[in-house]
């Protein structure tokens, strides 16, 4: 009995620990939604924040574009998909594509769709689809017709898609691109180019995330116009 006194008082302790003096959970004190940080513990079994995300969150959360550097598995993809998902939970009676994230490969793709599915789980309705080379293109263009809230995809494909289909992109309240180093270095500057032009007159509040390990000259060159006033995170970078 006193053993099981002892951990229940273990337990109690590590959970008032997790919470802080606010009563909020590491999580919801960077402004993420009690929904969220609930869907982090449970499908992800995280508790704590990465340093990054403990400098990106509360930022993004406050509808700033944001410039996020650090290295590789510094825990970067959590800062876009959590605060994508809450950010467009706030008002889901909208259709359309109102999120995308862009990442150089179609493993990638795979990897944060896969991210992105379970941080819904058990807690968000959103619809989430992938658009990558190898899954044939009518099957992809139906797959736009059901309206999903996120589209996660390879720059290539979703520029190809949008010329064929003359798609129009104003719903679009988040745009998120990943790896923007590795996205220029494989040189889709032109498909970017294509996917910037049908993202005009989007609507006027949206937001833009740059994700990267490192910011050479050529990405900050490319990027600069295309944010509006962004804070720049730096910490820990790769180069
Ligand atoms: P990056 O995008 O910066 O390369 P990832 O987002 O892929 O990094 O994260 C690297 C690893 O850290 C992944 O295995 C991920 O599951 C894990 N991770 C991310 N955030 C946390 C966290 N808050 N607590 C524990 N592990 C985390």
């Amino acid at each position: 009995k006193k053993l099981v006194l002892y951990k229940k008082k273990k337990n109690y302790n590590k959970k008032k620990k997790q919470k802080g003096k606010t009563g909020l959970s590491c999580f919801q004190q960077l402004g993420l939604s009690e929904k969220m940080t609930r869907s982090i513990a449970s499908n992800l079994k995280y508790n704590r924040p990465t340093d990054i995300q403990k400098l990106c969150i509360p930022k993004i959360m406050s509808n700033k574009d944001v410039i996020c550097i650090s290295k590789t598995g510094s825990g970067k993809s959590l800062v876009y998909a959590s605060t994508l998902i809450d950010l467009l939970s706030e008002h889901s009676i909208f259709f359309g594509i109102r999120g995308i994230i862009i990442l150089p490969t179609k493993e990638l793709v795979i990897q944060i769709y896969k991210l992105i599915k379970k941080l819904c789980i058990n807690f968000y309705n959103l619809k989430v689809n992938m658009i990558i080379g190898g899954i044939s293109i009518f099957k992809q263009f139906d797959m736009l017709k059901t309206n999903p809230d996120i589209v996660v995809c390879t720059p290539g494909r979703l520029a190809f898609i949008l010329e064929e289909t003359k798609m129009k992109l104003e719903k679009v309240e988040m745009l998120i691109i990943d790896e923007a180093d590795r996205i220029l270095e494989l040189n889709y500057y032109n498909d970017m180019n294509t996917i910037y032009k049908h993202l005009q007159g989007t609507c006027k509040t949206k937001q833009t995330l740059l994700i990267s390990a490192t910011l050479p000259t050529d990405v900050q060159n490319y990027f600069k116009l295309k944010l509006n006033n962004p804070d720049i995170v730096c910490i820990n970078t790769d180069a």
